[in-house]
């Protein structure tokens, strides 16, 4: 009797110890957030830094996946994921920022993942053509397709992105210091340009990456450093057919240092839970076509109840110290 009276007590106890550390249930399915960069260079292009260094720095800035995408070339991950890999603690996807020009117009795509073969840039007329053509060059590899910096040289227009196709992503931030992701001299910024496209219809989501190009030089606003924007991608598994399917329904947020906690869309509403630190304060706001806000939140969770007309809704959470989470637009009325 004794024996099992302390059984029991000890049993109360673990179980208590786990409540208390917070521990959440775990099993192979369990929904977790993954942090991770879709764009980054190493010295298999314009990099300052060997993709070892590259990735030693994402995995140990607590990264849970990257993807290399050196311009115009695949550099191979095998060996990567061999050493930082192991035991599923990282994952290095294979990728390539296919760089292509019109009419003296830079137009970038990254393929995020896919088979790894090499796609080169396809040329056109117009940025448009370009744009075009590279997205159907890059589908068959597999992978995603995201189209980089639109406003990089002012390149691609609304009009332009508008009649894009088949494109999974496209960057709302790039941490690159010259690729213009706000609205100046009267033309749009890349979150506008985005809007443009759901606006008219399109499903496609909005990611912050880095562009990293240089570690070396942390201290100069004029780099382009690592660290600057990212994704948070909610999958049970870190593999990349987890990571890229989850992306590929939009169930992701990008972010430059606003972290969720959950993020909920139910077929009459779209909440969000932000993960506060300290002193800072919050605006939610959820946007619909046209890019028009729909409604503001000044507390956590903020939840819209879609009301119908709105097209799409998405939320936009902004800090008080400038930072920015964008969570991924939803129909109304769609199923998920
Ligand atoms: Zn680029
Ligand atoms: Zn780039």
């Amino acid at each position: 009797m004794r024996a099992w009276s302390i059984f029991i007590l000890f049993v109360l106890l673990t179980v208590a110890a786990g409540a208390s550390a917070g521990q959440q249930p775990t099993g192979p399915d369990t929904l977790r957030w993954f942090k991770g960069n879709t764009h980054t260079h190493t010295l298999n292009s314009d990099g300052d830094s060997t993709p070892e260094d590259v990735v030693r720095w994402y995995r140990e800035q607590r990264y849970h996946f990257l993807v290399l995408t050196d311009h115009n070339f695949v550099t191979p991950v095998d060996g990567l994921n061999a050493l930082y890999a192991a035991d599923a603690r990282f994952l290095v996807l294979p990728g390539e920022e296919v760089t292509d020009q019109a009419a003296k117009k830079p137009v970038h795509l990254n393929v995020l993942g896919g088979s790894g073969m090499l796609v080169q840039p396809q040329g056109g007329e117009t940025p448009a053509e370009a744009l075009q053509r590279n997205i159907d060059a890059m589908l068959p590899a597999g992978g995603l397709v995201q189209i980089n910096h639109p406003n990089f040289g002012w390149a691609l227009s609304a009009a332009d992105l508008q009649s894009a196709r088949g494109a999974h992503l496209v960057e709302i931030f790039n941490g690159h210091p010259q690729v213009n992701n706000l609205s100046g001299g009267g033309l749009p910024g890349a979150e506008e340009l985005w809007d443009a496209m759901l606006t008219g219809g399109q499903t496609i989501y909005g990611v912050a990456s880095d562009d990293m190009h240089e570690l070396k030089r942390p201290w100069s606003k004029q780099a382009a450093g690592p660290g600057h924007g990212w994704v948070m991608v909610r999958a049970a598994r870190l593999t990349t057919e987890a990571i890229l399917g989850a992306m590929a329904r939009g169930d992701f947020y990008a972010t430059t240092g606003v972290e969720l906690t959950d993020l909920q869309a139910a077929t009459d509403s779209l909440t969000v839970t932000i993960k506060e630190q300290g002193s800072t304060k919050y605006t939610v706001q959820f946007i619909g076509k046209g890019g028009h806000v729909l409604e503001e939140a000044a507390s956590s969770p903020a939840r819209y109840v879609f009301k119908g007309g709105e097209g799409y809704v998405r939320a936009k959470v902004v800090d008080s110290n400038g930072l920015v989470a964008w969570t991924q637009p939803v129909r109304p009325g769609a199923a998920r």
